[in-house]
């Protein structure tokens, strides 16, 4: 009898112990270097993991094996949602290779690819389907993933947008003259979006959402509210000041490549938004210029393609009312305060 009381305290005590260091435990945001592509990778407070986008095909299976190293980093061993913003070879190209190397439970994506006369696109999107198999899920604005502790809602798919704004919306001064290209038919319209918050934390991320889809969600009224972290959109290129603006972001990601992406357009609009403390970013591009290029400091890759491939990593309070950015080429951090 005593030793089943003190099995049954043993016990009482472990699950205590691994409840509390689930409660302290952080999330952590991983920008992994996919050299102009994207792939960014969440792994909750809880252990949960979301991977967006897989990065490039290429022989060596160059950023699959960069994810992995990133989920060795996070202490994980498979994934469980994978979403696919849209079907170009930067963001689903990578996928097959990964999904040799590690498990990966379900699959989220807008649709079937609208550039299917696009040989890669199409190659991108089978492949894909291929893999997902009967754990594909098609998602519209306003779906949310089942995460624990966290609220996590996709903002855009197919180029729609939420019905409703998350945060009373407030009617956005920007609107009125706004212009920017229509391209309702392009595979960037079609990407998946989503915000995600812990506590009061918020982090967006629109996948190459284009300017005309950033209208939707900012104009008449401003849909997503105002957020904290910022992945920006299409590698830092075609952004719409009326969204930029409005969503008021403290912190900028831009996942740029040593040739792609990250033009001087991009960074001045991300620059010139009042609430901005700071901007990082993956790689320094070779053509712009110092003015228009985060500091070498917060610049995880300084040189050309398929160099170390150094991630940007942000740490969020397990209460979600701080965050750490964190150069994985310098090991150079800060902290923000949640607002
Ligand atoms: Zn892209």
């Amino acid at each position: 009898m005593k030793l089943k009381l003190a099995v049954a305290f043993g016990i009482l005590f472990l699950l205590t112990v691994s409840c509390d260091t689930q409660k302290t435990r952080s999330m952590n945001i991983y920008w992994i270097d996919v050299e102009g592509g994207t792939a960014t990778l969440i792994v909750t407070p809880s252990g949960q993991s979301v991977l967006m986008d897989a990065g490039w095909p290429t022989e060596e299976e160059r950023d699959a094996k960069r994810i992995v190293a990133a989920m060795e980093n996070a202490g994980i061993t498979e994934i469980d949602y994978f979403l696919v913003s849209h079907f170009h070879d930067d963001h689903i190209g990578g996928l097959p290779a990964l999904a040799k190397r590690v498990p990966i439970g379900q699959f989220y994506d807008y649709g079937n690819g609208i550039e299917q006369n696009n040989e890669s696109i199409q190659k991108g999107l089978d492949d894909y389907i291929a893999t997902a198999k009967e754990n594909r899920h098609i998602t519209v604005a306003g779906d949310k993933l089942p995460l624990t502790g966290i609220d996590f809602t996709f903002v855009a798919s197919h180029g729609g947008v939420l019905n409703q704004g998350l945060a009373n919306p407030e009617s956005n001064t920007r609107c009125d003259n706004a212009t920017f290209p229509s391209e309702f038919n392009l595979e960037n319209s079609q990407s998946l979006g989503y915000i995600l918050s812990l506590g009061e934390f918020q982090f967006l991320n629109l996948g190459d959402l284009t300017e005309n889809i950033q209208h939707k969600l900012a104009c008449p009224t401003n849909l997503l509210g105002i957020v904290d972290l910022y992945q920006v959109p299409h590698h830092g290129d075609d952004l719409a000041p009326q969204l930029n603006i409005a969503i008021a972001p403290t912190v900028a990601v831009i996942n740029n490549g040593a040739h792609k992406g990250g033009g001087p357009e991009g960074f001045e609009v991300i620059s010139a938004i009042p609430s901005i403390k700071e901007i990082w970013q993956l790689h320094r591009g070779l053509t712009t210029d110092d003015a228009h290029s985060a500091s070498a400091q917060k610049t995880a890759n300084l040189t050309e393609e398929n160099d170390a491939g150094h991630w940007i990593k942000a740490t969020v309070s397990a209460d979600g009312s701080s965050y750490t950015i964190e150069n994985g080429r310098n090991g150079h951090s800060e902290q923000y305060l949640t607002k």
